[in-house]
């Protein structure tokens, strides 16, 4: 296997799961706390099965720069919630299934959507919070 450097790691996500009505609403109060606190781009909320996620949730775009805020944020207040961080190399197979990391349960991914062609250059985070609040 040949070694990838860090620069193939164009941004990241979070994904934020949800199971049932009172994780919906521990999802909308991270939800709510992220935005307030870190340049992100918050995604759509997805209360249907979307992609290669095997529960409900929603996506968190982030820079690598805000990497080492966010994630160890996500450690101390994802509550019960499980949440995938994986890279976007542009090999969406791989950035989920080899390279990424659980906090929490580790659940089903399922690999039939995802390919590992290069799906091209990752366009800019449109980020879309305005934090006001240090993490
Ligand atoms: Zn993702």
């Amino acid at each position: 296997m040949t070694v990838q450097n860090l620069g193939t790691i164009r941004s990241y996500h979070a994904h934020i799961y949800f199971d049932g009505p009172a994780q919906r609403r521990t999802a909308e109060i991270i939800r709510e706390e992220i935005g307030a606190r870190f340049s992100v781009r918050l995604g759509r909320w997805h209360d249907r099965l979307v992609g290669p996620h095997t529960r409900p949730m929603y996506q968190v775009s982030f820079s690598a720069d805000e990497f080492p805020r966010l994630v160890p944020w996500l450690m101390l207040n994802r509550r019960d919630l499980a949440v995938l961080i994986h890279p976007n190399t542009g090999r969406s197979k791989s950035d989920h299934l080899s390279h990424a990391l659980w906090l929490g349960e580790i659940l089903a991914i399922n690999a039939g959507p995802l390919s590992d062609e290069d799906d091209g250059p990752e366009p800019p985070i449109d980020l879309n919070t305005t934090p006001t609040l240090k993490p």
